[in-house]
């Protein structure tokens, strides 16, 4: 099996190709700090890709809570259990990635889920004392009520949107065995070829983060496709423009030792280092980054994000000391447009634009501050102080 570098475990690794790695690969910020799982995400996925026959339970993007959310039931947890024991030494992973792990005959570790798993994404997700759904018949509850988990449920949670990794080394693509599925060289999304499926589900099996979904009308699989047609046109996923908590960026990455460190996904990702993978002992090298809750346990976190999320945590707490720092976060949600680079004016952060070199964004780090008059003199009113 060919041997290639995945610098989020600091190692090489098997992987049944040869790597593609582009030049720049697409990829993703999301700030967990700032997510309210308004879903808002969720629905202009839904509407603008996900709207069709058979696509009735996809969702490309999803927000769940975690520790007990899951979409589909379960996804996490039942992959971190089938792989055993996961350790580091210091950055690098010194346990079994799901291809080293792969059962002879197989590309790489994974389970199908059951189609009931997909249903009811969010039922029991933010219930800290219980649901009805406790002695429930078939979804219809019995009136005894009580607590939904048997077991003890913590006083901490936080929301986790989900989309597709545009993985370097995707599991979904190493699986299947139509070869359905490839990586754009020229930006590293990863898209599978409708004409070639025949949805045999190996991806849906064999991506760890279940992204990959069959559709029953077409009889094949589908996934993200990371707004392509928008990230042609040098503008943001539509996940990442409608997101209501501004907590998205999307743009190109470069490798660790070619990182630019006035652009602003490099600067965080490499720089700082204050965005990480999720779950980079899978192996996949994943391309959204997560800039960790700080509110939550470390070892939780450690076992999500890695061994760097304690300097990760540290730095955005940090954060509000550090201008350039301040000022690339100030980014998130501020333009449609994709970045290459950005730079601190006095008290703004200006956003350049990828495509043709303009000034794209000007955020001011401090809003201006208003007072209107009690009394509004033109329509002889009083104003209420509400907003
Ligand atoms: S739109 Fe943004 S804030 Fe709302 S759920 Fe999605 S990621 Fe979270
Ligand atoms: S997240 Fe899953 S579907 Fe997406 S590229 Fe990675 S392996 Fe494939």
């Amino acid at each position: 099996m060919p041997k290639v570098f995945n610098w989020q475990i600091g190692r090489e690794m098997d992987y049944p190709y040869d790597g593609a790695r582009p030049d720049h690969q697409f990829a993703y910020i999301f700030d967990l700090n700032k997510c309210i799982a308004c879903q808002t995400c969720t629905i202009a996925c839904k509407t603008t890709w996900t709207a069709g026959k058979g696509q009735e339970t996809m969702l490309w993007n999803n927000v769940e809570s975690k520790p007990y959310g899951y979409f589909p039931l379960g996804w996490d947890v039942r992959i971190l259990d089938m792989l055993g024991a996961q350790s580091w030494d210091g950055l690098k992973y010194t346990g079994k990635t799901l291809f080293e792990a792969a059962e002879a005959g197989e590309a790489v570790l994974g389970y199908l889920p059951d189609d009931l798993d997909y249903a009811n994404p969010n039922v029991g997700e933010d219930d800290c004392f219980g649901s009805e759904l406790k002695g429930a018949v078939n979804g219809v509850a019995d009136g005894s009520g009580g607590a939904y988990f048997d077991t003890v449920h913590h006083s901490w949670m936080f929301y986790l949107p989900r989309i597709c990794n545009h993985c370097t080394y995707p599991a979904c693509l190493a699986s299947c065995s139509r070869k359905s599925i490839y990586k754009r060289k020229m930006d590293g999304i990863v898209l599978i070829d409708q004409s070639r499926c025949r949805g045999y589900r190996d991806c849906v099996k064999g991506c760890p983060y279940k992204r990959p979904f069959y559709n029953p009308h077409t009889r094949t699989s589908e996934k993200c496709i990371a707004c392509y047609p928008f990230v042609e046109q040098g503008q943001q996923p539509q996940c990442v423009t409608m997101c209501i908590g501004k907590i998205r960026l999307a743009g190109y990455l470069s490798l660790p030792e070619k990182a630019n460190k006035n652009h602003p996904m490099d600067y965080l990702i490499h720089d700082q280092q204050v965005a990480l993978p999720l779950y980079p002992q899978f192996g996949l090298e994943p391309n959204v980054y997560y800039i960790p809750p700080v509110h939550v346990p470390p070892q939780f976190l450690t076992q999500m994000f890695g061994p760097r999320v304690h300097k990760a945590v540290e730095t955005y707490r940090n954060a509000h000391k550090d201008p350039k720092l301040l000022a690339a976060m100030m980014l998130f949600g501020s333009t449609e447009r994709i970045l290459k680079e950005f730079r601190v004016e006095k008290n703004e952060v200006v956003g350049i634009d990828m495509m043709n070199g303009g000034e794209a964004v000007r955020v001011p780090f401090t809003e201006p501050t208003v007072v209107r008059p009690f009394r509004d003199e033109k329509v002889g009113a009083f104003r209420h102080n509400i907003s």
